[in-house]
Formats: C-alpha cells, structure tokens, sequence
C-alpha cells in the first residue's frame, strides 16, 4: 500500500505520493519545477486530503507549464507574493502568489467571494494589502513600506460597468488619461487606438449613443491609451449579452494581442477563463490553488477543487489491480489513469470523470449500473445524470437526438480516449 502522508518537495509544498512518484518520473526539463508549486503557491489550499494527485499535472511540470516557471517565458511585469487583505476580522486575500509576464493575460477565476476583485484592486493601488508586496516592472508598488497611489502605478483599469464620462465624446473619453489630451500626439493615439477597436469613425459620438459592445471598446481604448504596464479587467463581459459576451472575448483578444500588453482578468466563468487567457489562476479561498494554461489547468487539475470548479466533474471511485483499475461501470485499462505507479496497486482512488468520458445505454433493468435521474438539455446535447447503484452521480454527454426518460435503467460506459486525472479515494 502506498504511504499516505503527504510528502514534501523541495520547494516545501507538500504533494500527495502519486504526484511525489511522477515528478520523480518526470523529465526535468526546468530543473525540477516542483509538483504543483504554482509559482511557489503550491496546490497545498484547501485541505490535504484534497491535495495535487493527478500525476499528469506533475509530468508536464517538467515541461515548464504547471506553475508557470518556465525559463523561456518572458521577463515577469507584475509579481504578487504573500498578499493578504484583512477586513476586520474578514480575511478576503489569505497569502496570495502570482507571477506575471510580459505580454501575457492570466485570469483568476473562482468562486464568488474567493478574493478576486479584492485582488484586483489592490494592484490597482485602490486597496492596501495587509501583508505582502506588489511588484509591477522593477518597482514594488505596495509592501516594505512603499504605497505608490493608484495614478502613479502604470496600471490601466476596465471596470465592469465601463465607467465612461457620459458628458465627453468617445475621443475625449480615450484622451482623457493622456498627459496633453488636447495636443496632436494625442490626437494621434486616440486614432490609432480608436482604429484598433474598430470604432475609427465613432470620435466624435456621445458615449451615451453607443451599443454596449461599442462601449466596451471604448473603455478598453481609454485604458490602453497610456499604454499602462499593466491592464486589469474586472469581470469585463458580464454586463454584455450571452452572444455579444462571445464575440466581445475575441475581439478584447485580438485586440490585447495585437498591443501585446501584460493583462490580468478576473471571472467567475470558467468558458470565459479558459478561451480568453494565456494562464488560468484557479482561486480558492483568497489564494491560488493551480496556475497553468487553459488545457493543462483542465485536463490536469491538481485538487479536487481545481477539478470540482472546471467542467461537470465528477469521481468515480476505482480500485486499482495489476493491470486493470476496476471501477462500478466496468474495468478498464490502468494506463486511462496518468502516471498510476506501481505503488498504487490493491488501493482505492477516484477518477476524474466529465460529461464527454461518458455514455449511457438503456438496458434492462437487471443489467443496469443505475438510473437516469435528471436530463439537462441543452440544445445540441444532453448531459444525462445517471445515480449508480452505490449512490455515486455521474453525469454523461449525448447527441440532443438520444432521448432518454428520467427514471430509465442504464449501463455507463466510460469512452475517454485520453488519460484520466485521479485522487486517493477520501
Ligand atoms: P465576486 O466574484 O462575487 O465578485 P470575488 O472573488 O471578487 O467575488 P471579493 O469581492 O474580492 O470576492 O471579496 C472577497 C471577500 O472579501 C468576500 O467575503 C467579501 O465579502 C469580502 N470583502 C470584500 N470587500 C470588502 C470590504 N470592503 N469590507 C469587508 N469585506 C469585504
């Protein structure tokens, strides 16, 4: 049997044995990025029976991606080390870390009330930390008792509700943050911004006439006119309708590219998180609990947490043989489970398992792993909650074409053609 106490790594975050055994398994590539050392937050928030296993994770930290220490990427533009914000007795930021880099948009995304936009608007210089410091470029902005007030920090704000003059035109909205708004310089950027939002013809309008997407290019002009180091977006596309939300991430994309400014995002829509940003800071509790990229982040969740927050997640307890992991809707190859090591055989663990993993098949009822107990449609599909017989609620995607009843006996069939993150079984 494996031991498990969580173990240490060389950066001091503990790791759960599976991840200890595939980092050692993994290649080195940047010198041994530690499992789930999250640009040194570690992956250690929210409990230790819920810690980093997935092994997958830990691997591809040899290739510099799971915490975002890479030694090709670029030089950090923003650094947050050991953030803490105390109201009173209400602590909305508990030791926050994040790096980063030039050029980059990370997004934290978490649930409400995790500290995000408290997080925000203390880089922003709109709020102090209680402990901890803020670096932006070569300059510590808050912490070892500095406190540069928000005009002196190199850093532009998209607020949610845009906060546009409604008295000023759309190009005196965009000139309005350059230091000689009115001379030919600023002229010239606020038609060259103006052009790069695609609102050339749009100067001399009130702001009061524009659609909500036409605002938001506005806004976004108005903060990248001084070319900041460092854009912060608050929750920039909830006030835009569901489609126009869509089209609006692409375009704040393209647009964020084709400046190449360094850009943190806030959300608590994990779709909008994933299409939109280069990194994904996944908030638990008022740190960051996994720093990666938008695939490597979802396929390889480091935590329950990580895991339960991205997708329709659900853990499908297995008991792990020599060569098969036996689980209640079948046995299955154990290589489907990333970087099981031998350790683990004769163990319990439970599979990280989504929508797309799996299937279910009307069967008699002798026959059947459990019961629909609930269709959400959605349009193309169904996501069909099935209760196996040991309790468990699996959820499993089909075509909007494959109708089945609530209350309908099914067998599940686990289809993934990709390997599957896991846990020791709680
Ligand atoms: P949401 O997605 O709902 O906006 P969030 O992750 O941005 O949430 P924050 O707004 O940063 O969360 O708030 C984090 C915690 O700090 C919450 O519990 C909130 O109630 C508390 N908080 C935020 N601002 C204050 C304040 N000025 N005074 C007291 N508590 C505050």
């Amino acid at each position: 049997m494996p031991d498990d106490t969580p173990h240490t790594d060389r950066d001091e975050t503990p790791v759960e044995p599976a991840a200890a055994d595939a980092a050692r398994d993994a290649p080195a590539t940047d010198g041994g990025a530690a499992v789930g050392a999250s640009d040194g937050t570690g992956a250690d928030v929210g409990g230790s029976d819920d810690r980093a296993v997935d092994a997958g994770a830990s691997a591809t930290a040899g290739g510099g991606a799971t915490d975002g220490t890479a030694e090709a990427r670029p030089a950090p533009v923003l650094e947050l080390e050991g953030i803490v914000k105390q109201y009173g007795s209400e602590t909305a930021v508990s030791g926050l870390d994040l790096t980063v880099h030039e050029g980059e948009l990370v997004t934290l995304l978490g649930p409400s009330g995790c500290g995000k936009t408290t997080t925000l608007r203390m880089i922003a210089g709109l709020e102090t930390p209680t402990e901890g410091t803020i670096a932006v470029g070569d300059e510590v902005v808050a912490g070892d008792g500095a406190v540069t007030p928000p005009e002196e920090r190199d850093v532009g704000l998209v607020f949610q509700e845009f906060a546009l003059f409604p008295h000023l035109s759309v190009a005196e909205n965009v000139s309005f943050g350059l230091e000689d708004p009115d001379s030919d310089a600023a002229d010239a950027r606020v038609s060259e911004l103006l052009e790069l939002v695609g609102l050339a013809d749009y100067g001399d309008r009130s702001v009061t006439d524009l659609s909500g997407g036409q605002r938001q290019r506005v806004a976004l002009a108005r903060s990248l006119a001084p070319e900041p180091d460092v854009l912060l977006l608050d929750e920039p596309f909830s006030n835009l309708d569901v489609s126009l939300r869509v089209r609006m991430r692409e375009e704040v994309k393209r647009i964020l590219d084709e400046t190449g400014v360094t850009a943190v995002s806030v959300t608590h829509d994990q779709e909008e998180a994933l299409s939109l940003s280069d990194r994904v800071a996944v908030v638990n509790d008022g740190a960051v609990e996994q720093v990666g990229d938008p695939g490597e982040v979802f396929e390889h969740p480091t935590s329950r947490f990580v895991a339960s927050f991205l997708g329709q997640a659900s853990f499908l307890p297995a008991r792990v043989g020599e060569r098969e992991v036996e689980t209640s809707v079948g046995s299955y190859d154990r290589d489907l489970l990333k970087g099981l090591g031998d350790s683990y055989v004769g163990s319990h663990v439970d599979v990280l398992v989504r929508p797309d993993d799996l299937r279910a098949t009307p069967v008699a009822e002798g026959d059947a792993d459990g019961e629909v107990i609930r269709r959400q449609y959605t349009g193309p599909s169904f996501v069909y909650h099935v209760k196996l017989d040991n309790g468990t609620v699996l959820r499993c995607l089909h075509n909007h074409t494959e109708e089945f009843d609530v209350g309908e006996p099914v067998a599940v069939t686990l289809v993934a053609d990709h390997e599957l993150a896991w846990y020791p079984a709680q």
